[in-house]
């Protein structure tokens, strides 16, 4: 569903919002897309598992243990921080996931980097059995493929696409099937260069990354940025994510306001979902004593 934003823009500007958030209430926005021939595609293997990887507050790891709960497959998420094993009561996200019936595996920082590595992922194999496994941030070629489902027919009227970037998967399938007279807009919620992540799945180049959005960094906040999240959800009662969207429609609007698109230009931002990370975010936000994200 495509909702339109009434916010009195500059230059004849419209910017509309594409309710992927909407999509499913536990397996949220572009991560139900990610998943959805992952889990077609362990199902036909006969894997009983699912096993990835995530953070503290990830979205992966809750919409991979709803995906798994819905669908029949067991699933293991492998958790960044030893310190989270006697946590996960008052996180949101592992507890969620724990109703879901994952199991955690909680690993040093410096063994989760090795996530990647087939060595480590061997070892998981031994200790825990066979499982289907989906990358960090479930980016991978059937990813993309789900990704490609997002723009619909109507969605051609549009000048400008734009979306969070975490790991690429998900504007790389908005890439894929955008059509050329369009850009497409990426608002990276890290600080690393994503590019060639992109470009190895991308199979056109209307596309560009807007990197002065990221805030500082991965799951980084400030008062500012809590502040337009507050506005924006009054304004329109669409909610937004801190880690993700909250950023990237910061950024289009930023954008907006500082006349980059065309006289006219229409731009349809995807709302990729992500909304319960709020509640950890919060959590952090109140330790520190700063004003939280309004729900
Ligand atoms: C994971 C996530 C993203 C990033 O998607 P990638 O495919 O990794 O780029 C964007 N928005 C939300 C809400 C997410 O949860």
């Amino acid at each position: 569903m495509n909702q339109t934003v009434q916010i009195n823009f500059p230059n004849n500007i419209n910017l509309a919002i594409k309710r992927e958030d909407l999509l499913h209430p536990h397996i949220s926005g572009n991560k139900f897309r990610k998943l959805k021939y992952n889990v077609l595609e362990a199902k036909r293997q006969n894997a009983d598992s699912l096993l990835t990887f995530g953070g503290a507050y990830s979205n992966h790891i809750a919409a991979t243990a709803a995906a798994g709960k819905e669908y029949g497959l067991k699933t293991i998420g492998v958790i960044r921080g030893e310190e989270l094993a006697d946590k996960i009561k008052s996180n949101p996200t592992l507890s969620f996931a724990k109703d879901c019936g994952m199991e955690f595996v909680f690993v040093s920082r410096e063994d989760y980097r090795k996530k990647t590595e087939e060595e480590f992922i061997g070892k998981l194999r031994e200790e825990l059995g066979d499982f289907y496994l989906v990358p960090e941030g479930g980016t991978n070629q059937l990813a993309v493929k789900g990704c490609e489902e997002i723009l619909t027919d109507g969605d051609e009227a549009f000048d400008y696409i734009a979306c969070a970037v975490g790991t690429g998967g998900t504007i790389s399938g908005i890439i894929n099937t955008s059509k050329p007279h369009q850009k497409v807009l990426g608002f990276p919620a890290l600080k690393a260069d994503l590019s060639f992540d992109i470009a190895k799945f991308a199979q056109q180049d209307n596309w560009a990354l807007i990197t002065d959005y990221h805030f500082g960094g991965y799951a980084k906040v400030n008062e500012e940025l809590v502040a337009f999240i507050n506005d924006f959800y009054a304004k329109t009662s669409i909610p937004l994510d801190p880690v993700y969207t909250g950023k990237a429609v910061f950024g289009v609007i930023d954008l907006i306001e500082r006349g980059y698109f065309p006289d006219g230009s229409r731009v349809l931002m995807i709302h990729t979902g992500g909304l319960q990370g709020i509640a950890g975010m919060n959590k952090e936000l109140l330790k520190k004593g700063l004003p939280t994200i309004k729900t």
